[in-house]
């Protein structure tokens, strides 16, 4: 089969690759119909997370049709439809029971945080992505969802983490009638955010970025401000100044570890790698937010330090609350969301791209070309 494969920072390419296999009786291996790139498999690509291996194949946003079943596998039959969290958990864990998926205590031999994610380095525990024809999906009965048969594909694919991550973002931010939320970050989770926060009642939403396109897009996706830092003096300031001088009451970082913005984050984080990456967005969400304000991080770090300013944090009383999305928990909430009209996930999509030209597909994506925000990489079966 023909599947994404990366060699170094900034390289990836189309290699054949051996068919997976079924190694554990409740695995289950999936034939992908649509698979796509993830801002953060930007910061993979960038060579910015540990023990990333060359030969790895990166997707964990993917659907597709079920082609094979281990012996115990109970909930999927062959030819089954499914979309596929981009969390891999057991089920059983104490953390699975309390619905923590994204911190199963099984799937990631090296959990002491995250659990298992597919395509998402040896840290996330080392399994192949979908961003490829075929692909093994562990404890099957417990992450493959059905598409429901009136879902449109390309709507299914974005459940399997931007929605649901969007939505988490807002719903960790404790959002009460009225308040103002800010969201830094207009990429996709960011627009999802933002979108979201409505939901749970805002009053005002405001997106901070510094690409004019996607600024342009959230505004009229997600009816809500949108500004860019760049024409800014200080992002902080402006913040404060739009909200009589006390701050947001919630502030979301949908960036993570690969922000611009800083000179000092940059050069400390991203140049020489003192910290992990450059977290410019989160800085900038803790001086924003009001005091006794809550902050939600759904932005990907990797597990090394940040220099974040904490005491602002303990003199402000703030409320940081994050992690990564718990996509089987939010699952039906989304379908129903989806189903109801009520968001559209799939008009965040701008590029479809067939796997073959997957290297072309991340240089896009990486530098923002051809006002990119969500590529869907179409393999050879889909489009015969
Ligand atoms: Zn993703
Ligand atoms: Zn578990």
């Amino acid at each position: 089969m023909i599947a994404m494969n990366y060699r170094g920072p900034r390289r990836v390419r189309i290699d054949h690759k051996p068919y997976p296999k079924i190694l554990h009786p409740n695995d289950a291996i999936v034939k992908v119909t649509r698979s796509c790139i993830c801002g953060s498999d930007l910061h993979l690509y960038h060579g910015m997370v540990p023990d990333t291996r060359v030969g790895s194949t990166f997707g964990h946003e993917f659907i597709g049709i079920v082609e094979e079943i281990g012996s115990s596998v109970e909930k999927l039959k062959v030819g089954d439809h499914v979309l596929v969290p981009f969390n891999i958990a057991c089920g059983k864990c104490a953390f699975c029971k309390q619905e923590l998926y994204g911190n199963c205590h099984e799937s990631n031999s090296q959990a002491t945080a995250v659990g298992g994610i597919f395509g998402y380095s040896h840290t996330a525990g080392g399994y192949q992505g979908g961003q490829a024809e075929y692909v093994r999906v562990p404890y099957a009965d417990v992450g493959p969802t059905i598409i429901p048969p009136d879902m449109d594909p390309d709507d299914a694919v974005l459940l399997t983490d931007v929605l649901p991550t969007g939505y988490q973002a807002a719903e960790m931010g404790g959002i009460q009638k009225g308040d103002t939320v800010v969201v830094f970050g207009a990429g996709p989770v960011g627009i999802m955010a933002a979108k979201c926060a409505w939901l749970f009642g805002a009053a005002r939403v405001i997106v901070i970025d510094h690409i004019d396109y996607r600024l342009e897009f959230v505004k009229n996706y997600a009816n809500c401000e949108a500004y860019n830092f760049k024409s800014m003096d200080d992002p902080v300031v402006f913040l404060k100044k739009a909200t009589d001088w006390l701050g947001a009451d919630v502030c979301i970082d949908a960036v993570g570890a690969d922000a611009a913005g800083s000179a000092l984050q940059t050069i400390t984080g991203k140049k020489l790698l003192l910290q992990a990456g450059a977290a410019t967005a989160l800085h900038w969400a803790i001086n924003s937010v009001k005091k006794g304000g809550i902050v939600s991080i759904v932005g990907v770090y990797g597990p090394t330090g940040n220099l974040i300013p904490i005491g602002n944090v303990v003199n402000k009383g703030i409320t940081i609350r994050a992690n990564q999305a718990s996509v089987k928990r939010l699952l039906p909430k989304m379908i129903e969301h989806v189903q109801a009209g009520r968001i559209n996930p799939k008009a965040i999509i701008t590029h479809r791209v067939p796997l073959e030209e997957v290297a072309e597909a991340y240089h896009i994506f990486s530098s923002k070309l051809d006002n990119c925000i969500k590529t869907v990489l179409i393999p050879p079966s889909v489009r015969t």
